[in-house]
């Protein structure tokens, strides 16, 4: 039987339904949440993240900025304009989108950003409180996929978690959020011995790893829920072939656009999970979704209007 999908695209709906409700009672009260997006450079790929960000907060009724410093800045150029926006009252959410270039210590970078402002949750104050499981900005695509397993009743308390990939961004603080939630986590890697032995022991399975189509049907166990955290855009013809031999529909897609995105999880894996996370329309809707939810909470938190946060964490 197929797996049930996973709708990443109306759950991110949802959530953002809610905020714009509260954005709107904050703004009766006096306060517009507002967002500062940095990107340094050209990279095509970071310029539609930003954009995408910018335009949800346009939709949500959130005020936006976008900085746009040239490749060539310096950190020390690079801290000064974050620590111009720290001072902002008006901004409670900055956002420096990676990568940055290689001449910039992005470490530096991003402890540069007020904690109270880190709406990415990666500054050290943050990691901190998440490690301890105290209140504090969480990073947004772990965030989203917590809410996604959330709002579809999938159960964490004692369940198996098999995370692959130990990103600072992804990996690592979604096993510390599933630990949380009182599931047995075991982190992956590219040194993992038997990986596939590994992620069949999993109840709830999640693909971080950036490797298109990597994880086969032979890493899930039957019923297993899967969560595709990865986003690969593949453009050979003969890749595509092997990869939807079994969808036509997403191979007659790939011959129209001449190209199309693919997960880290194979799409046969369907037959199967459980469940599963599409891609696209999984995890990367939640993610906006969480940038905005953060940058809500962000003001409420520092304009003192209450720690409501506006959705369960
Ligand atoms: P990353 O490259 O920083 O980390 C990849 C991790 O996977 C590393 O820890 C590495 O050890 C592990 N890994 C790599 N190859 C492996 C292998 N063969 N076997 C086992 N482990 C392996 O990547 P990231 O920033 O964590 O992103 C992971 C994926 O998620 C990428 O495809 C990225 O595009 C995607 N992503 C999606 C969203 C979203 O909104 N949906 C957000 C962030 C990242």
């Amino acid at each position: 039987m197929a797996a049930r999908i996973l709708n990443g695209t109306e759950i991110g709906r949802q959530i953002q339904d809610e905020l714009r409700q509260e954005i709107e009672e904050l703004k009766q009260a006096g306060v517009t949440p507002g967002l500062a997006a940095v990107l340094v450079g050209e990279s095509p790929a970071s310029h539609i993240y930003v954009r995408n960000k910018i335009r949800a907060c346009e939709a949500l009724g959130l005020y936006s900025e976008r900085l746009a410093p040239p490749a060539s800045i310096t950190t020390e150029e690079l801290i000064a304009e974050i620590e111009t926006l720290n001072q902002r009252p008006e901004i409670d959410g900055i956002l420096v989108q990676l990568p940055l270039p290689p001449q910039v210590e992005a470490q530096r970078v991003l402890q540069a950003v007020d904690p109270a402002k880190d709406v990415d949750g990666f500054h050290p104050v943050n990691v901190g409180a998440l490690v301890a499981n105290r209140p504090g900005l969480r990073p947004c695509t772990p965030a989203g996929v917590m809410e996604l397993l959330r709002r579809n009743g999938i159960e964490l308390k004692g369940a198996q978690a098999v995370v692959i990939g130990r990103s600072d961004i992804v990996g690592k603080p979604l096993a510390l959020l599933l630990l949380h939630q009182h599931a047995t986590v075991t982190v992956c890697h590219s040194r993992t011995r038997d990986l596939p032995g590994v992620a069949r022991t999993a109840d709830i399975l999640v693909a971080a790893m950036g490797r298109a189509a990597y994880v086969t049907p032979d890493f899930v166990r039957p019923s297993a829920t899967v969560i595709d955290v990865g986003i690969n855009r593949v453009e050979d013809a003969a890749t595509a072939e092997k990869l939807f031999a079994r969808h036509p529909a997403r191979l007659e897609e790939f011959r129209k656009k001449g190209s199309a995105l693919v997960g880290d999880v194979h799409p046969d894996v369907v037959e199967v999970a459980g469940a599963l996370t599409p891609v696209p329309g999984g995890v990367g809707p939640l993610t906006i979704a969480m940038l905005m939810a953060n940058t809500v909470q962000a003001a409420r938190q520092r304009r003192g209007t209450g720690v409501r946060a506006p959705v369960a964490r």
